[in-house]
């Protein structure tokens, strides 16, 4: 039997963290994360047009995906990227 709770349930979902690095070119963000979880493979994702880049959960961009790439990964900002930013 299946367990349909388990989609109706509003869970958290855990997706892989990866880190990438934002550069800003012709007026929107790029992110660009250098080794994928689930393929190793480079990838870029838009980062809007604001004034700091969107992070949060993408969809994969993988070519030859491993299992689990449906569930995409949440993008975070590069560890050590303060960029004149006072927090703390
Ligand atoms: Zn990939």
């Amino acid at each position: 039997m299946e367990k349909f709770w388990r989609y109706n349930k509003k869970e958290t979902m855990e997706f892989p963290k990866v880190e990438v690095k934002a550069s800003f070119y012709r007026g929107s963000w790029s992110l660009i994360m250098e080794c994928c979880p689930y393929c190793g493979e480079e990838h870029l994702h838009g980062g809007g047009k604001g004034e700091e880049p969107m992070y949060g959960h993408r969809v994969s961009h993988c070519i030859n995906p491993s299992k689990g790439y449906e569930k995409g990964y949440e993008l975070i900002p590069e560890k050590g990227d303060h960029r004149g930013r006072n927090s703390g």
